[in-house]
């Protein structure tokens, strides 16, 4: 098991299958995009499912997701995630995404053994779609969500950012537009993530700013707390229910205590928080020859090392050097 030392155990493995985006969302990189990992660099997908499956089959991994930078971007991906299905025992694989790409490869993810989706979408503009990710790719991302429902990629769950005087007021029509499609959204904090330490606390909209958006136009009810468990989501009934509208308040309702996730940069670095300093090297010790026995071992420290919480209130609190496009969202 992945356990640390306060008793958390990671079972929700997240995997950055390429740091590179063909979006620049200005919460995530500036538009002239980063410095990419040198592919040399990036795991192999051999190397990738060796990884994984020391997860599943020997750490007590329930859950893959895989993401980026761009997970789309990868090419072998379809044959990463039917190799991560043929696992014993099976995982619940995911992607997070931001849809560009699902309307062709939907189907056949689905078809590998893909279970769900999340799609990022903050706007249901185009121009201000094409102003905040300096793409002009919003149809892309519609077709790519209605692709997604239709290869069975349930639940569809959306991921939204609002940002200050740029897309705040689309929260009513965003929660609509989710429940008439039957996608579940959820508002992401911005969080001190972006490659330009751009973040401000006072930018960001806070998960009490979203609930009072919200609350003008629908009755929100807290859904059953025992059943949020270990997800970042604090989920809320819409007019009663089912439908239901998650919020994740990773800056301002933090839930460090529950979190059982670990991640896996797309160079073979194992993280044990979003918000970590530190890094532990597998990609180096898989080259070199270690067993899975020993690569087992090297996991199971750097989540040993996991600290309490993030931190992002304590005075001492830095941003990690990796921003989020290379960490894997
Ligand atoms: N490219 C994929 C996508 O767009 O979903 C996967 C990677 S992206 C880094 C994963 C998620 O992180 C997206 O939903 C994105 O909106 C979110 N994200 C990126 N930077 C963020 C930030 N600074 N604060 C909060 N969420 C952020």
């Amino acid at each position: 098991m992945l356990r640390d030392s306060f008793g958390r155990v990671a079972t929700d493995l997240r995997v950055s299958l390429t740091d590179k985006c063909n979006l620049r969302c200005t919460y995530c990189m500036p538009p002239e995009g980063l410095d990419w990992l040198p592919s040399a660099q990036l795991l192999t997908a051999d190397e990738i499912v060796r990884l994984v499956g020391v997860g599943v089959e020997r750490l007590g991994i329930t859950e893959v997701r895989y993401t980026g930078g761009e997970p789309l971007l990868r090419r072998e991906l379809v044959d990463i995630v039917a190799r991560t299905a043929a696992l014993e025992p099976r995982p619940q694989i995911s992607l997070t995404t931001n849809g560009i790409g699902l309307a062709r490869l939907a189907g056949t993810l689905a078809d590998a053994g893909l279970d769900r989706v999340n799609v990022s979408l903050d706007t249901l503009d185009a121009a201000t779609f094409k102003r905040l990710a300096h793409r002009d790719r919003h149809a892309d991302v519609i077709a790519g969500l209605a692709a997604a429902d239709r290869a069975g990629l349930r639940p569809v769950k959306i991921n939204a950012v609002l940002m200050r005087g740029v897309n705040e007021h689309e929260a009513v029509p965003l929660l609509r537009r989710s429940l008439e499609q039957g996608y579940e959204l959820r508002f992401i904090e911005q969080m001190p993530l972006d490659a330009q330490h751009g973040w401000s606390r006072e930018a960001m909209v806070t998960a009490d700013e979203i609930l009072g958006l919200l609350s003008e136009a629908f009755d929100l009810t807290p859904d059953d707390q025992e059943e949020r468990g270990s997800a970042p989501a604090e989920r809320f009934l819409v007019d009663g229910g089912p439908a239901r509208v998650g919020v994740i308040g990773s800056v301002t309702r933090p839930f460090c205590g529950a979190c059982d996730r670990v991640r896996l940069t797309a160079d073979g670095q194992v993280r044990n928080c979003l918000f970590a300093t530190e890094e532990s090297d597998l990609k180096t010790a898989l080259r070199a020859g270690a067993t899975d026995e020993e690569l087992a071992a090297r996991w199971q420290a750097a989540v040993a090392r996991k600290r309490a919480g993030h931190g992002i209130d304590d005075p001492s609190f830095l941003q990690p050097s990796r921003p989020m496009s290379a960490i894997g969202g």
